[in-house]
């Protein structure tokens, strides 16, 4: 089972080197860089942009020395207003693997503090509409993170099994662009919410969805990979076969 999420000094705010999970792995390894257009985040505004020719130079220069074992691979983070500028930058480059994300609203990352501001039940839902115009206008591979925009809020099992009706419909428009959903350790084990993966996935196997990803989101090498025995015995429960794994 590959990481499929992580993070290396290509992303803006991550310092770990390729070799740091190429020494403390055996397997294939992909990074998946952020690309995230007029960022607040971290003394935004600002364009992050992966160096793309650096990016792919360093990867092919990984592959000679670690045998092949390194994919290419991005994080794309929606921001409607910049949706030319995403697409226009996506424009004949090659990956591995597209996660699709929506980070921020222009104003904020949902990781700050303003996001305790907003009314939490009507954020979730406009939060859940964000993804879906993601999923339309995008082309990906992934959902990543479908709880990023409430990460640090607690939300109930009660309160989000009132969402269902919004959950159908983000997981359909998911399924019916053939997106994976994505398993995200960090989100489940470090902001506790595998309970609310947990009712995801009871959702989307009653809806017939079939692909799926696992990612630790790492930043740093103590997280690569983070969890990932609880998450195959998650899998094992769910019927959730290597087949159906990106
Ligand atoms: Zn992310
Ligand atoms: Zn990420």
């Amino acid at each position: 089972m590959r990481d499929n999420h992580l993070h290396t000094y290509f992303s803006y705010d991550a310092t770990a080197d390729f070799s740091d999970y190429l020494e403390s792995y055996e397997g294939e390894i992909i990074t998946t860089e952020h690309f995230d257009l007029s960022n607040p985040y971290m003394g935004g505004p600002r364009d992050d942009v992966p160096d793309y020719e650096a990016y792919e130079r360093k990867i092919e220069e990984l592959n000679q020395r670690y045998g092949n074992r390194i994919k290419k691979g991005i994080e794309i983070g929606y921001y409607a207003p910049r949706e030319a500028d995403i697409l226009a930058y996506l424009e004949g480059k090659e990956y591995d693997l597209k996660l699709l994300s929506v980070h921020h609203n222009g104003r904020f990352d949902y990781l700050e503090e303003a996001v305790f501001e907003l009314d939490k039940m009507e954020h979730i839902i406009h939060y859940f509409k964000e993804m879906e115009e993601a999923i339309e206008r995008i082309p990906a591979d992934v959902l990543a993170h479908f709880d990023y925009g409430f990460r640090k809020l607690s939300v109930s099992l009660e309160e989000f099994k009132s969402l269902e009706p919004q959950l159908r419909q983000l997981f359909q428009k998911m399924i019916d662009y053939n997106l994976a959903f994505e398993l995200n350790s960090k989100s489940m084990y470090l902001y506790n919410h595998e309970e609310l993966y947990r009712y995801a996935l009871v959702l989307i196997k009653d809806m017939g969805g079939h692909r799926f990803s696992v990612g630790s989101d790492g930043h740093k090498v103590e997280h690569f990979r983070l969890h990932f025995d609880r998450i195959e015995h998650l899998l094992a429960e769910f019927e959730i076969g290597e087949e159906q794994l990106l």
